[in-house]
């Protein structure tokens, strides 16, 4: 790394916090592309900005007991990670996956920081989540378990200080059952979560958001290689929210979908997948994604999802988890002819697998921008909520095309101010650290 500043702010991030290899990535990354945005602007340095951008403001780690079917005591791990709070009230999901540690949560709310930046929204950057893993349980363990889970997370959060929402693992069923608890206990009606049901201040869009948002981030990168989603093949990862919302839109858009995962493996239907299936073994049954090879004829099922990317295609959209793409599945992308990525999921694809697609000079989409539709609706959320009223579809989705359109703007002319035209990873990371940056000054320290 050949900035001091930089270079000394990583060592310290890194011996910080020993170990926590997703926390490290994410840092690395944004540090890296910010070098020429330093090295133009000092006082960024003088001010201590970097310091100061990647140190948690706060970080709330608690026990979460709870009492499962069989009436015997578990206890898991919970915690909020408040990141920076420049821009306004901390705004990030809570993931409920057995995975979960420091690392993980603190990765994704470094990004978070940036993200909500690029929405042009007043949300500052925060993340939580828990080791308990939702699959398998029954609806009143999970419900026990939001209940604990919340019975702590409720003091140190609240509409105007720190508004969570949905992630891996957290859907509107969770969010039912934290928002439940934190009426009960602080005795308050406000937006306090977002993604909640609709007929309790929930918005309409924000189900389909981040998947919608993706693509609408997609189809700006396609347009500036002149062509569009029309007659494309796109492969999906995931099988979650924003995976099958993105798939919902993409078909809208008159493109064919032809592969779809979870974490057991992944369903290849060369016909197109029915979404109206994957909706109702996932949304419903909550079955697994090998299921759907047993309903249609035309699908075939292959253990280990990360073979996803063998299947040639025009796009790809990462939409499962953290590292879920690498090197090799990029450059096999590559070879089979696939023009553009945009990340649905946090960080899916490895350092690697970015490298070969800007050198391949395939259109990459990162997360922090490209998947940012869901924050940015949670934000028309908190807005609805304030002022007591429900927008209606049509509204919200257009406000959120219209988010999204500006994003990729700020990322590609960001790129194109600091020299690395056409590429939106620098690009996204210098638009949505100048404006925290900057706020930061302001605000002093
Ligand atoms: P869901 O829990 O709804 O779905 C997650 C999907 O990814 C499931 O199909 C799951 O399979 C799969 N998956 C999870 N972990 C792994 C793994 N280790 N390997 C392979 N597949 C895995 O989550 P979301 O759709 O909400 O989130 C997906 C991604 O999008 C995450 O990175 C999240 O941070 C990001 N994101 C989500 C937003 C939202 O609004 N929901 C907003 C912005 C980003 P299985 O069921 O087998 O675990």
């Amino acid at each position: 790394m050949n900035n001091q500043y930089v270079a000394n702010t990583l060592e310290t991030v890194k011996r910080r916090y020993p170990g926590e290899v997703e926390f490290h990535q994410a840092v690395t990354e944004v540090l890296e592309s910010l070098i020429p945005v330093i090295e133009r602007n000092k006082e960024f340095e003088e001010a201590g900005i970097l310091q100061r951008i990647t140190e948690p403001e706060r970080q709330v780690l608690f026990m979460v007991p709870w009492v499962d079917d069989k009436g015997k005591v578990q206890v898991n791990r919970g915690m909020r990670i408040q990141f920076n709070s420049a821009l306004g009230p901390y705004k990030g999901g809570i993931r409920f996956h057995s995975s979960v540690n420091t690392s993980i949560i603190k990765f994704l709310g470094f990004e978070q920081i940036f993200k909500n930046s690029l929405t042009g929204l007043m949300m500052g950057g925060g993340k939580g989540g828990s080791d308990f893993d939702p699959k398998g349980k029954s609806d009143n363990e999970v419900m026990r378990f939001c209940q604990s889970f919340m019975t702590e997370l409720c003091r140190h959060i609240g509409a105007d200080t720190d508004v969570p929402a949905g992630d891996i693992g957290v859907g509107g069923r969770e969010i039912g059952f934290m928002f439940g608890q934190y009426k009960r206990i602080r005795n308050v009606f406000h937006g306090v979560l977002t993604g909640k049901g609709l007929q309790y201040g929930g918005s309409l869009a924000r189900t389909e958001a981040t998947g919608y948002g993706c693509v609408y981030f997609c189809d700006e990168m396609l347009k500036d290689k002149k062509t569009g989603f029309e007659n494309k093949t796109v492969v999906i990862s995931g099988s979650g929210n924003v995976a099958i919302y993105a798939a919902q839109k993409v078909q809208s858009l008159g493109a064919k979908v032809v592969a779809m995962s979870d974490s057991g493996g992944y369903v290849y239907d060369a016909d197109g997948i029915k979404l109206d299936i994957v909706k109702n073994l996932k949304e419903v049954e909550r079955k697994r994604i090998s299921e759907y090879a047993k309903e249609v004829k035309s699908a075939k099922y292959t253990e280990n999802c990360f073979d996803i990317w063998t299947i040639p295609c025009d796009v790809a959209l990462p939409c499962a988890t953290q590292n879920e793409l690498d090197g090799k599945s990029a450059q096999i992308l590559a070879k089979n002819g696939c023009i553009a990525v945009a990340e649905g999921a946090n960080m899916p694809s490895t350092p690697d697998a970015v490298k070969v697609f800007l050198d391949a000079k395939i259109s990459f989409g990162p997360g922090k921008a490209a998947n940012a539709g869901g924050v940015a609706t949670s934000g028309l959320e908190m807005a609805q909520n304030s002022q007591r009223l429900s927008w209606t579809f049509d509204e919200v989705d257009a406000k959120l095309h219209q988010i999204m359109i500006n994003i990729h703007d700020s990322a590609k002319n960001a790129a194109l101010e600091y020299n690395t035209p056409g590429n939106l990873v620098n690009g996204a990371n210098i638009a949505g650290f100048l404006k925290v940056a900057g706020v930061m000054l302001a605000q002093g320290f």
